[in-house]
């Protein structure tokens, strides 16, 4: 179906941070698939995981213990902190699984219409109930009705939340982005998270922290909560987590840990062997070569790089991020930028309308790093020159 607006290049394989073309070209991904491929292309300890599983098992279903699914929920609660773990096959069912928790928490707690808050501008996904939590009327023009039970609030808002609490008693959750990403790249205040964790302590709310794109170190720290010292109840991850073999994880810790029981929630494809061996192998790479360490060091140096080569360009009102989840905002829309990056070679990606947002694999090299922040500086200066003239004209 005609669901997505491609751009005019078809890729036939890939190595480290590049992309080729079938036309021989080759591309510096510094989207890496939206978030995904953090460790590049073809990365030899994935690919070896992949094709060793392959030969053993790819799927039993969860009729059965799955040995793989019980290491890599381990390892992955053990990184986050957290207690249990559901998996699924994609960030929306990661969030799914988030929202019909929340919900049975709310039963279990006498609530009969439980509401969870989410937030304007997020990003939570495609399927019903997640695209009824994101706060993007494009994402859900055209798909009324939507799923109730949700409570529209302001990003980065206390305030709003506090007043919400006075007068909603239906309310028993909150699923909130650490920082916006299809949502243009924002980061909240400082102490917001914790602020959040104080409101839902008081309340018996649960925290549920969608990591989904900011989540597998890429903000700098295995999860982007853990920079702010702060443990949601609920936290959901996918994306990076496996590399681009499809998996999505839903962790909880404390009584939301054991809400979920057996007939309540599933998935066929969740957790199997092949994806599982994956994100172990992901998971292994990510710790040994420190790569949540090295985003947030590589990603304060290219600010400091934006910001230097871009002090002087007037369209440009803010560069910011956490690791190497960064964001540079204009003051028009520019979307003409990604076909302007991509004839240069540079895979890059605008969201938000103005937000020229970059999501490079996590194992690019400082020499890398520079070099990329010199083309698409370039690149904004030339949009901005371009924009200068038309509107003189
Ligand atoms: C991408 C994304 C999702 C949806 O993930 P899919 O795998 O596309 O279903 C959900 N939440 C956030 C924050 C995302 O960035």
């Amino acid at each position: 179906m005609n669901t997505y607006g491609r751009l005019p290049v078809t890729f036939t394989h890939g190595e480290g941070i590049y992309l080729y073309a079938d036309d021989g070209r080759r591309y510096f991904d510094a989207i890496a698939g939206i978030g995904v491929n953090s460790l590049g292309h073809a990365h030899p300890a994935v690919t070896r995981a992949i094709t060793e599983q392959a030969g053993k098992l790819i799927h039993t279903s969860n009729l059965y213990h799955i040995e793989l699914q019980q290491q890599l929920a381990e390892k992955l609660t053990r990184a986050a902190g957290m207690e249990t773990c559901f998996f699924g096959n994609s960030g929306a069912e990661a969030n799914e699984a988030a929202i019909k928790l929340a919900r049975l928490y709310g039963h279990q707690k006498g609530v009969k219409k439980p509401a969870v808050i989410v937030m304007e501008n997020s990003f939570h996904g495609r399927t019903m109930a997640t695209l009824s939590a994101t706060g993007n009327r494009k994402i859900q023009a055209g798909f009324e009705p939507l799923v109730q039970g949700f409570v529209r609030a302001p990003y980065d808002n206390i305030e709003a939340l506090t007043n919400i609490a006075e007068n909603n008693a239906d309310v028993v959750a909150i699923l909130v982005e650490p920082i916006q990403g299809e949502g243009g790249v924002r980061v909240p205040a400082d102490g917001y998270l914790s602020e959040l964790r104080q409101l839902c302590d008081a309340r018996g709310w649960l925290l549920m922290l969608d990591e989904v794109q900011s989540g597998n170190c890429r903000s700098g720290h295995w999860f982007a909560c853990q920079g702010e010292d702060v443990t949601p109840d609920v936290l959901t991850t996918a994306k990076a987590l496996a590399n681009g073999v499809p998996i999505g994880a839903c962790l909880a810790s404390g009584p939301a840990a054991s809400v979920l029981a057996p007939g309540n929630h599933g998935s066929t494809y969740g957790g199997n062997p092949l994806a599982c061996a994956a994100a172990l192998a992901v998971m292994e790479t990510m710790a040994s070569e420190q790569l949540a360490q090295r985003a947030g060091t590589l990603g304060s140096q290219i600010r400091e790089q934006f910001a230097q080569q871009l002090a002087d360009v007037d369209l440009v009102i803010d560069i910011r991020g956490r690791g190497l989840m960064l964001g540079i905002e204009l003051s028009v829309p520019c979307p003409e930028l990604v076909s302007m990056a991509l004839n240069s070679g540079y895979l890059i990606n605008v969201t938000a309308g103005s937000t020229v947002r970059l999501l490079p694999p996590l194992i690019m090299s400082d020499a890398q790093a520079a070099e990329l922040v010199t083309a698409i500086s370039g690149l904004i200066r030339e949009f901005a020159a371009q924009h200068v003239t038309a509107a003189a004209s």
